[in-house]
């Protein structure tokens, strides 16, 4: 299936498409990427995400843009099944990132990880680069001012990347990429939050069975409750409110 064809079979939770692909699939639609001239972008949706979509238009637009969307919470995963999708899987930009690194440093793929605190992305690069000695990521903090952009495209388009990690949280990473794409020369970006705070081993992941109950989200909260705490506490009933929302919506539709 070509990555035109499959924005057919998206299932759109709180007007946020999802496509209907695994962790195998989305692997191969990125590596396909590298080996093309243009720039394509991937976001992985989650509930924070649904939810900014359905309140900020701006947003929405932004990440309508993306060429692929993947169901990086399982509460999407659960959503789009509810609402009659083909998900097979959540794919958690987490376990994303080991499988994109495994093939990048087997086919001499280089990375770019830009964001979060000063060293974070360094020390993610480093982990990596102990399980696959051969990877090559270049790194930069994602503080950087508003005057340093310029340096810092001129550097990721230098560094030859072939994949481009932004890793700012939303809103601020869909904005940069809405921003940016058109000046670099990376043929893969992919937005993911606080991954490089997760892969550096900043912050320790959930428990197993946590993530399989799809209780991923309540251990974040655990651990960061005063940054967290409005994010999950709120959103979560919303989502669930605006989801509920959009099931009848469908279910009156089918029924007419
Ligand atoms: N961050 C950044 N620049 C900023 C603000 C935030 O690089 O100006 C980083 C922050 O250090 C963290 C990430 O963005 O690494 C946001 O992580 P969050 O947990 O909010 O994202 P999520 O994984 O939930 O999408």
């Amino acid at each position: 299936m070509s990555t035109t064809d499959h924005k057919a079979l998206r299932t759109s939770v709180l007007r946020v498409p999802v496509d209907p692909f695994g962790q195998d699939q989305i692997v191969d639609i990125v590596m396909k990427w590298t080996d093309g001239p243009h720039t394509h972008v991937a976001v992985g949706v989650n509930a924070m995400v649904c939810n900014l979509a359905a309140t900020n238009d701006d947003f929405h637009g932004k990440v309508m843009a993306a060429d692929l969307s993947y169901a990086d919470g399982q509460s999407v995963v659960w959503a789009a099944r509810l609402l009659g999708g083909r998900v097979p899987e959540r794919v958690a930009t987490t376990d994303l990132i080991d499988a994109l690194a495994s093939i990048s440093a087997l086919t001499g793929k280089k990375l770019f990880f830009y964001g979060a605190k000063p060293g974070v992305a360094e020390r993610a690069a480093s982990q990596l680069r102990h399980v696959h000695p051969d990877l090559q990521v270049a790194t930069r903090d994602g503080y950087v001012s508003h005057d340093g952009m310029p340096q810092l495209i001129d550097e990721i388009n230098a560094s030859g990347a072939h994949i481009l990690f932004v890793g700012l949280g939303e809103p601020r990473q869909q904005d940069w990429v809405s921003q940016y794409r058109d000046r670099l020369t990376v043929p893969a970006i992919l937005t993911c939050g606080g991954l490089f705070d997760w892969v550096s081993g900043d912050n320790k992941r959930a428990p197993a069975w946590m993530i399989a109950a799809g209780l991923e989200w309540l251990w974040r909260l655990i651990i960061e409750p005063r940054r967290l705490a409005s994010r999950y506490l709120l959103g979560n009933p919303a989502f669930l409110y605006r989801l509920g929302k959009q099931v009848v919506s469908v279910r009156r539709g089918s029924a007419r």
